[in-house]
């Protein structure tokens, strides 16, 4: 577990990482916050024309500058980034594999998360 969060993960419990850190869990976040906010987003306006949001839709948003879109991504790099830590700071792995639909994010992303993890590791 990483972090309180606003849903129950599959498993029963709240605040397990994919529920914090994963493309699921950002889509989940940006559509409560679009919910349950004055905020004025553009992705309501694709969540509006295609039925759904994917995580895609998010990153390209942040990168145009959306302030929904980039609370949504820092949110998840944050997460992200503690799981990493936690896991390098107990196990010390050489590698650490990031699957799924967060794994596509790019670059970007990644470099604010390897930032994130360097302020939190202890090596
Ligand atoms: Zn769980």
């Amino acid at each position: 577990m990483i972090g309180e969060n606003f849903y129950d993960c599959n498993c029963g419990r709240n605040g397990c990482f994919e529920t914090l850190a994963s493309a699921t869990a950002m889509i989940k976040y940006a559509l409560h916050k679009m919910n349950t906010s004055d905020a004025v987003s553009s992705l309501q306006r694709i969540y509006i024309e295609k039925g759904q949001l994917e995580a895609k839709d998010i990153f390209d948003h942040a990168a145009m500058g959306d302030a929904l879109a980039i609370e949504t991504v820092n949110r998840t790099a944050k997460y992200l980034a503690i799981g990493i830590a936690n896991i390098y700071n107990i196990l010390d792995p050489e590698i650490i594999a990031i699957g799924g639909g967060v794994s596509k994010a790019g670059d970007s992303f990644f470099d604010l998360v390897r930032n994130m993890v360097g302020k939190m590791t202890i090596v």
